[in-house]
């Protein structure tokens, strides 16, 4: 499986880091070996000083696609959770400067949390669902899918134009403001609509 990530996809979060609105949608990835294995911990990497977490919807694709059309991406996924893209934001921004790519900071082993999928049919509209990120047992981010730039739907169409999607691909579809560092000992969980989907302990 692959992971494709979209960045810059809500406004108030584009506005915290200072980024400028894209044309379209910013897309990297992260391979297989960063999704951090359930039940460990997330082990923040000697190499960075400021990793940040970022609390994303994600979607769980679950059959081959290329170039899907938007009105037709809907039926490119059955099941969503929430997730963490890490970002080891200090070494981003010093990547950032220069034009490099972003995988140092963003693809390490360990950066992409999963939690656990639900269908779904569990919600009325995917482009109307509540998700949070507690750390520590109080609310760090706050997002509603209704405030993505582009839904997940015309993600799915996007990324499908450069990169067949596959069956178990997860798209990471950005985060919203309120991103932050990670200190060893916090505990981080992951709601989607008030369900606990993730669990993590930082070391
Ligand atoms: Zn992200």
């Amino acid at each position: 499986m692959k992971i494709i990530c979209i960045g810059r996809n809500y406004v108030n979060h584009i506005a915290e880091l200072q980024n400028e609105r894209p044309a379209e949608p910013v897309v990297f990835m992260k391979p297989d070996t960063a999704v951090l294995q359930k039940q460990y911990p997330f082990i923040i990497p000697d190499f960075s000083d400021e990793v940040h977490y970022e609390v994303e919807v994600i979607v769980k694709i679950n059959k081959v696609g290329k170039y899907i059309d938007a009105k037709f991406a809907h039926k490119y996924y059955d099941e969503i959770s929430v997730g963490i893209d890490f970002t080891a934001r200090d070494v981003q921004d010093a990547l950032k400067a220069k034009g490099l790519p972003w995988e140092k900071a963003k693809a390490f082993d360990g950066s992409a949390v999963v939690g656990d999928f639900v269908p779904k049919t569990d919600y009325a509209s995917v482009d109307d669902i509540n998700f949070e990120l507690h750390k520590n047992g109080n609310i760090v981010q706050q997002g509603n899918t209704s405030h993505m730039i582009w839904k997940i739907n015309e993600l799915i169409a996007e990324v499908s134009k450069y990169v067949t999607l596959r069956t178990g691909d997860v798209l990471y579809t950005g985060t919203p403001e309120g991103v932050g560092k990670v200190a060893e000992g916090d505990v981080l969980e992951g709601y989607l609509e008030g369900k606990k989907l993730f669990k993590i302990q930082v070391k």
